[in-house]
């Protein structure tokens, strides 16, 4: 085959489930190319980035229709041959676009045809000169250099241009005063986090968790699945640490993925004490160039440790030894739009091909993973006992039914609060309601604040001064009258925690109180400040939501009060109950992590439900068997499988159509054991001002679904309705509104 005749096939971002092809770009030999190259790309009218997906002799139309690439962007394939055969597989399975497929994959500045090359950061270090500086009689005039000589001389490792922050930009002239004079060294680092110089070893491990360890040793170089089933505190982490060094020693990296809101500095703080190896850390606050080098020093291997929530799945690896999904249950690791991926789900996938272990933690196992412990797909770990000292806490239900409430705090709860309080120690309230209260209501006739974009209420918030829609994010001014009767006795309808902090502070006015939720720390910064002010030991009550439960460690907090218990028993979706009791562990483990033992109190009105009963009496795991028999019964996964169509559009009309039309496409290409559910209006119609429908899919067996998936989302987009609506597939859906 003549090189003139080749054609270059390319993925492109675009909801096309079709490859595109182009003719190479003028002075480019097509055989050098590489698959997993980028490659700019005339498209329309203007210009794509397209990933190369093979070089081909036979063109999908006709040669002289094709045109030329601009340029090839790359030397080498920017994904590698083991991530360009996850993502492959990844398109297939969620039935989602290739092109887009691969750009999920893409940190921002690649997918914009940014160069694949790392920046470098300066690193300054004190001399043995520096050192000898009498920094008292520098006089005057060089204050700056002095301080900076002091806090150069405090630091073991060196510091970078990111500890100078709020020094005026003039610090840059002094520090190269001082390389000048030989005081200071400055060299050019990988921007990446370094670990202590002189790490720490950490705790002698007990009987279990040396156990756990070695049997993670033992499978180091091939595929093997583990669930790391602890309770909180039981050294989970301490677990990864251990396989991670052994990792380490094996010259390999290690990837490990959190949720979102555990990626905290204190969970980063904690891998850089025990190891000293350059991290390589991907949180939401990362910028694209931030982004792009810590992607591709973990590529070229410069990062040994990759710490990351849910897209860091996708980062490559030179040298990959293990990984680790902590807090395997979250359902953060499901991505909710575009490419709906599984990060946990991929992470397995990846591990199988990759040939190293994978290691999911939690205390809280989901339901999927326990099933897969039966199946032995899994090998459980079990660490059934704090470690260290701390007692597990003692949980019991609250009847409060008919009780003195002050807005959801009921008198026996409030004299427990006191009587922890006068202890001296802290008491953690849980709440999953920010907000002053839900809505608000009219007292004279009933009317309640609507989103006008939504079919829900607008939350109440006093601090800021309106509503807010949680949904959509529309606010507007709390009104000063009722807009169908005109009554100013406008009042708040239930309450969030922002109306409980209130409550508090009028109750115990001489206790601090930290609120801790998506307001309160929305600012860079204030969660920390919170953290710190609640670690420095003494009375306060922590009053939260979500963001309370996981990760944190508040060793002085020996009581912990679950305000609604009530809240996952009448959920709509099936997981409603599951993750309702995740939370109630995951809050609980917050109490009695020190010395002091803790006390659990959980408010409800339905002190006799079986599945609470459980919970508190047996614990999590009687609670999941409970749960495993009655999904079994109904046939709800993980019994069975689920892909969810879903469709929006300006009026409920066509979003329904397109479900009929996609219900009966089906029904055509054969839906041999799979039911069809649908098309039904979502749980809230309307959101954001458009209408919502669903067509829900269930199969006993995976492969069944999925003979239907592949040709029936081809042609999906063909059908008379389709371009009326916005529609997408959720394969494995976790939220079923
Ligand atoms: P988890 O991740 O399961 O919540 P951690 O690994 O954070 O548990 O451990 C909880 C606490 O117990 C930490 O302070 C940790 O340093 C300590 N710890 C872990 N393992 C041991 C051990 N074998 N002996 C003493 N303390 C331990
Ligand atoms: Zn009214
Ligand atoms: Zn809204």
């Amino acid at each position: 085959m003549p090189k003139s005749e080749l054609v270059l096939r390319v993925a492109i971002p675009s909801p096309l489930y079709s490859s595109f092809d182009y003719l190479p770009p003028d002075n480019c030999d097509p055989t050098q190319l590489k698959k997993g190259m980028r490659l700019r790309l005339p498209f329309g009218r203007s210009q794509t980035v397209g990933i190369l997906l093979e070089v081909s002799d036979t063109p999908q139309i006709e040669r002289h229709k094709l045109k030329p690439a601009i340029e090839v962007l790359d030397n080498e394939p920017l994904l590698t041959n083991e991530l360009m055969s996850l993502l492959l597989w990844c398109s297939d399975y969620y039935h989602h676009p290739i092109g887009e497929t691969l750009a999920t994959a893409l940190p921002t500045a690649l997918r914009q045809g940014e160069a694949a090359t790392t920046k470098h950061r300066s690193l300054w270090c004190i001399t043995d000169s520096g050192r000898e500086v009498d920094t008292d009689k520098l006089g005057k005039r060089a204050k700056r250099q002095a301080d900076l000589l002091l806090r150069l001389s405090a630091s073991h490792a060196g510091l970078t241009a990111a500890h100078f922050k709020e020094l005026p930009r003039t610090w840059i002239d002094a520090m190269a005063v001082l390389v000048k004079n030989g005081w200071a060294d400055m060299e050019q680092i990988p921007a990446l986090e370094f670990g202590h110089p002189k790490p720490e070893t950490g705790p002698e491990l007990n009987a279990e968790q040396a156990n756990a360890v070695e049997r993670i040793h033992n499978c180091l170089g091939m595929f093997s699945a583990f669930l790391l089933d602890g309770v909180t505190g039981s050294g989970k982490t301490e677990i990864y640490l251990r396989s991670i060094d052994a990792v380490l020693k094996n010259n390999q990296q290690a990837l490990v993925l959190v949720p979102e809101i555990t990626l905290t500095p204190q969970l980063v703080g904690r891998f850089k004490r025990r190891f000293n190896v350059p991290m390589a850390v991907m949180h939401s606050g990362l910028n694209n160039r931030e982004r792009l080098n810590a992607w591709l020093l973990a590529r070229n291997g410069e990062a040994s440790i990759i710490i990351g929530t849910r897209s860091a799945v996708f980062t490559p690896m030179s040298r990959p030894g293990i990984l680790i999904v902590d807090e395997e249950h979250d359902s953060s690791f499901k991505q909710q739009s575009g490419l709906r991926y599984s990060a946990r789900d991929l992470a397995i996938v990846r591990a199988r091909k990759l040939g190293i272990p994978i290691v999911l933690g939690s205390a809280t196992p989901s339901l999927e993973s326990l099933l897969n412990v039966e199946q032995l797909r899994y090998q459980r770990l079990s660490l059934p006992k704090r470690a260290g000292s701390a007692k597990p806490p003692k949980i019991s239900l609250l009847d409060v039914r008919s009780q003195n409430m002050e807005e959801q705090l009921s008198a026996p709860l409030t004299q427990l609060i006191q009587h922890h309080l006068g202890n001296s120690n802290q008491v953690l309230l849980f709440l999953n309601r920010r907000g002053f209260s839900p809505s608000i209501i009219c007292h004279e006739c009933g009317w309640v604040g609507h989103c006008r974009r939504c079919d829900t209420h607008m939350t109440l918030h006093m601090q800021k001064r309106h509503l807010r829609c949680h949904h959509c994010g529309s606010q507007r001014p709390i009104p000063q009258q009722c807009p169908d009767c005109g009554s100013v006795d406008l009042r708040p309808l239930g309450s969030g925690t922002e109306r409980i902090e209130t409550v508090l502070t009028e109750q115990f006015p001489d206790i601090p109180i930290s609120r801790i939720d998506r307001d309160s720390t929305r600012k860079k910064g204030s969660l920390d400040a919170i953290l710190n002010d609640i670690n420095s030991g003494e009375p306060r009550i922590l009053i939260g939501t979500q963001m309370l439960a996981k990760g944190h460690h508040f060793p002085d907090v020996t009581l912990v009060g679950i305000l609604d218990g009530d809240q996952g028993l009448f959920g709509v979706d099936f997981r409603a109950g599951e993750r309702m009791a995740q939370l109630i562990i995951q809050v609980t483990g917050r109490a009695g992590r020190g010395d002091k033992p803790g006390q659990v109190i959980i408010q409800t009105h339905h002190p006799d439900n079986p599945m609470l009963q459980l919970l508190c009496q047996q614990g999590y795991h009687a609670f999941a068997k409970a749960a495993q028999s009655e999904r079994q019964l109904t046939a709800l996964p993980p019994y069975s499988h689920m892909a969810l169509l879903r469709a929006e559009a300006n009026h409920s009309l066509p979003a329904e159509h397109f479900l009929d039309q996609a219900h009966t496409l089906a029904e055509q290409l054969g839906t041999h054991g799979i039911e069809l559910y649908g098309p039904m209006p979502a749980v809230m119609e309307r959101r954001a001002g458009k209408y919502r429908y669903q067509l829900l899919l269930q199969a006993n067996k995976r492969a069944d679904l999925h003979r239907l998936l592949g040709p029936w989302t081809m042609q999906l987009n063909k059908l008379p309705e389709a371009r009326k609506v916005r529609w997408s597939l959720d394969v494995d859906p976790v939220d079923l509104i």
